[in-house]
C-alpha cells in the first residue's frame, strides 16, 4: 500500500512499513528506543511489533493504565519519570504503540522531555489510525476537559499496521468508524458513499477506505497545520461531540460513552443545525443522519443532560472571545466554519436526534 507524505514525516503501512522504522532506527542512531504502551497494547500488540523491529539498540518498555480517563498530566509525569529512571537522553526516541490515548500523551511526553525527542506513532485502534496518530496534534485532558493541555508537533514517522485491528474489541472498531464517516462528510461524496455501505468488521475493504480516511485527513492538515482554517473543519459533529463525551465520562449515573460514539451523536446534532444555519436540505440531513445511525444505538438524554452539555460547551477549544463556534455543513462535503447555534436550536438538534428512529 502505496505511503503517505505528510508534513516531513511518512504514513506508511503494514509490510513494508516496518522497512521504512528499521531504516529509521539505523539511520538516527538513537540511544535507547522506549516503548509506550497502555496494559491492553502491552498483551495484544507488542510482541507482534517487537518481532518485526531490527535493531541492536536497548529497547526498554514504559506502561500506562489504559483509558481516557489517564489521558492527563499525572500519567505523564509518571512517564516522564520512568524515561529520567532509565537515562534517556535527547537522543532517545519514544514509540507510541496504542490508540489515541497513547498516541496523543506519548506525543506530548516527547515534545516536553528535555525540551523534545523524537517519537513514531503505531497506532493500533481504528481511530488512531484514521485520526489520532496523524497531523501531529498531542495533548492530554484537564479533568474531565478533553485535550485542554497540548502542542501540535509532528512524529518521525506514522506505522500503520492493520494487524493490529484483530485484536480490537468490536466497539473500538465502531468507535473509530465514525471519524472515518466524518471524513465522508466533510470532504468527499465519494467517500461518504463507500464508508456509509461499508462495515467496521469487514476487514477486506477496510483497510483500503483506512488508506483514503488518511489521505482526506493529510490533505487538510497539509492546507492547515495549524488549524486557523480549513483544518476545523476535521471538528466536524466534535463541538457537541466532545461535550457529550465529557459529560458521559463525569455523569455517575451514565454508562461511559466511547469518543466516535459521542462524535456521531455530534455529528447527527450538526446536521440538524445545518439545515438551519447554513442551508443543508433537511432530507438530506436525515438521509445522512440514518445513515450514521445505522452504525450506532441511540443515546437517551433528559433535559438537565442538554443543559449539562450546553454548560460544557464554552470548555471548547474552538472557542474565542466567549464564543462557541460550530463546523455545519452547507452540504454533504462542503463544511462551513465558524458558525454560532442558540441554545434553542441546540435543544430542538437534540430532539431531532431523539425522534430520528420515528422519521
Ligand atoms: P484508546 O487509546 O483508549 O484505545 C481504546 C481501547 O483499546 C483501550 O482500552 C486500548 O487499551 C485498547 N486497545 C488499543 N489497541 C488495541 C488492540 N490492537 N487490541 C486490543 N485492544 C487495544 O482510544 P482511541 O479510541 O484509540 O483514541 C481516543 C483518543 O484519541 C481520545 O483521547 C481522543 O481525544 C484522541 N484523538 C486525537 C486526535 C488527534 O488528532 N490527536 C484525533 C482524534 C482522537
Amino acid at each position: 500500500m502505496q505511503a503517505i507524505k505528510a508534513k516531513n514525516y511518512d504514513v506508511v503501512f503494514t509490510d513494508s512499513g516496518y522497512q521504512n522504522l528499521n531504516k529509521i532506527l539505523k539511520e538516527k542512531e538513537y540511544s535507547i528506543l522506549f516503548i509506550l504502551v497502555d496494559s491492553n497494547t502491552h498483551e495484544s500488540c507488542l510482541a507482534h511489533f517487537l518481532q518485526q523491529v531490527e535493531t541492536s539498540q536497548t529497547i526498554e518498555i514504559i506502561e500506562i493504565e489504559p483509558g481516557e480517563e489517564f489521558k492527563n498530566l499525572e500519567t505523564c509525569e509518571g512517564v516522564w519519570a520512568a524515561l529520567s529512571e532509565l537515562n534517556a537522553d535527547r537522543q532517545s526516541l519514544l514509540i507510541n504503540l496504542g490508540g489515541g490515548v497513547v498516541t496523543d500523551l506519548g506525543g506530548f511526553v516527547a515534545c516536553c522531555f528535555k525540551r523534545g525527542i523524537d517519537f513514531i506513532n503505531v497506532p493500533t485502534t481504528l481511530l488512531a489510525m484514521v485520526d489520532a496518530s496523524v497531523g501531529g496534534k498531542t495533548g492530554v485532558d484537564l479533568g474531565a476537559l478533553k485535550n485542554q493541555i497540548g502542542v501540535i508537533s509532528n512524529p518521525q514517522l506514522v506505522l500503520v499496521d492493520f494487524t493490529f485491528l484483530n485484536t480490537l474489541p468490536v466497539e473500538e472498531l465502531r468507535s473509530g468508524y465514525a471519524e472515518m464517516l466524518k471524513h465522508g462528510l466533510i470532504n468527499s461524496e465519494l467517500y461518504w458513499n463507500a464508508v456509509k455501505s461499508a462495515s467496521y468488521s469487514d476487514f477486506d475493504s477496510l483497510s483500503e477506505l483506512i488508506h483514503q480516511s488518511i489521505v482526506i485527513k493529510n490533505e487538510v492538515v497539509l492546507e492547515d497545520p495549524f488549524e486557523k482554517g480549513i483544518r476545523k473543519s476535521l471538528n466536524y459533529g466534535h463541538t457537541l461531540g466532545h461535550a457529550i463525551e465529557s459529560y458521559f465520562m463525569e455523569a455517575r449515573d451514565k454508562t461511559r460513552l466511547l469518543h466516535g460514539e459521542a462524535i456521531a451523536i455530534g455529528m447527527i446534532l450538526a446536521n440538524y443545525l445545518s439545515t438551519k444555519l447554513t442551508g443543508l436540505n433537511i432530507n438530506k440531513a436525515l438521509e445522512l443522519s440514518k445513515s450514521i445511525l445505522k452504525f450506532y444505538d441511540l443515546v437517551s438524554f433528559n433535559d438537565s443532560d442538554i443543559e449539562a452539555i450546553i454548560t460544557l460547551l464554552k470548555y471548547d477549544k474552538k472557542n474565542s472571545h466567549g464564543n462557541i463556534y460550530f463546523v455545519l455543513l452547507e452540504d454533504l462535503g462542503k463544511p462551513k466554519l465558524n458558525q454560532k447555534a442558540s441554545n434553542e436550536l441546540i435543544f430542538n438538534a437534540f430532539d431531532f436526534y431523539k425522534n430520528l428512529c420515528n422519521k
